[in-house]
């Protein structure tokens, strides 16, 4: 069983974007720039936009952080958006999610400039990324297919399953390893989805991504499978100084075992997804997915 090490190639990606801001540098060219909107003071949303802002530190990049307080009016958060659109200087930017209940997630994502949508969850990048074109992939997916290449997994004709069918993950991952190129056969489950134990145990290739605690078991697993845990649910646990943990979805004692390959919780899909927004804000640098 080989572990695939999310943290390892994340560093690695990391310090390849960082080669690559030197260079750029180097010819005089404008250093990347990705800005970051955090409404309210939600903890979760601190956490990742702290460590975003960090990784750009790591890598070179500029970084902008705008907060606003989460009595902000959808329209006052609009006029922020358009300003931020017309902005030469900004490669990129992202509006941390989720926002307060008065603001239509809708609106202020279909708001973004797709050119600067680096998150890749604007519906124009979504339908790129769907027909194939380039497009700014969001963050988990891109992290996933990453990781993938990067261990050279082999993906033409084998059977995956994907669990969990969110606009964030599941399907876009779906998508992409149904691609030209990948060529996996993608069964996309969901909650309604009937035996799902069957369908898993016929996997080659496994994407759990449905946020329930150590869901998959060995028994859901075939031997060698390749398995990708998605999941992060926060629990109480005595055996750490916090008194939390982290789970995936994957009973991992149980199904490593059997795999050829897993992500392990910590440490697998969730820190390659910083690395993905990063590379999002450096091709948007050098105009490579809009011309
Ligand atoms: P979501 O709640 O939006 O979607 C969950 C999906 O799972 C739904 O499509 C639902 O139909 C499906 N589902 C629920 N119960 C099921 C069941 N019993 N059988 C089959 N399918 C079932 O969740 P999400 O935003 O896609 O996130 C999923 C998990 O991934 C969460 O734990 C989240 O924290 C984690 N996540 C991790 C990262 C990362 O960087 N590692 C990024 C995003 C999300």
């Amino acid at each position: 069983m080989v572990l695939l090490d999310g943290k390892k190639t994340s560093d690695i990606l990391q310090a390849e974007i960082a080669e690559e801001v030197i260079h750029i540098k180097n010819n005089q060219g404008k250093i990347p720039h990705l800005a970051a909107v955090l409404v309210g003071h939600d903890g979760g949303s601190e956490t990742y936009v702290a460590a975003k802002v960090r990784a750009c530190e790591f890598v070179g990049f500029k970084s902008t952080l705008i907060r606003f307080e989460d009595t902000i009016t959808e329209a006052e958060l609009l006029n922020c958006i358009s300003a931020l659109n017309m902005d030469d200087d900004l490669d990129g930017f992202i509006v941390q999610l989720p926002l307060p209940k008065h603001i239509s997630e809708e609106k202020i994502v279909e708001a973004i400039d797709p050119r600067k949508d680096v998150d890749g969850f604007h519906p124009v990048n979504v339908g790129r990324m769907v027909a194939g074109m380039p497009a700014f992939i969001s963050a988990t997916p891109f992290g996933i297919m990453e990781l993938i290449k990067r261990y050279h997994i082999e993906t033409a004709g084998k059977n995956c399953v994907v669990i969990g069918r969110s606009n964030i993950v599941g399907r876009p991952i779906s998508i992409l390893l149904s691609q030209k190129g990948i060529d996996c056969t993608v069964t996309l489950c969901h909650s309604r989805t009937k035996d799902l134990k069957q369908i898993c145990a016929q996997a080659d290739i496994i994407v759990a991504a449905l946020g329930m605690a150590e869901f998959l078991t060995g028994d859901m697993v075939k031997q060698g499978a390749v398995v990708i845990d998605v999941g992060i649910t926060r629990v109480k646990s005595d055996k750490t100084k916090s008194k939390w943990k982290l789970l995936g979805d994957v009973k991992f004692d149980e199904v490593s075992s059997k795999c050829s390959y897993i992500t392990p919780v910590p440490g697998g899909v969730g820190p390659m997804t910083i690395a993905s927004l990063l590379f999002n804000t450096l091709l948007s640098s050098k105009h490579e997915i809009y011309p």
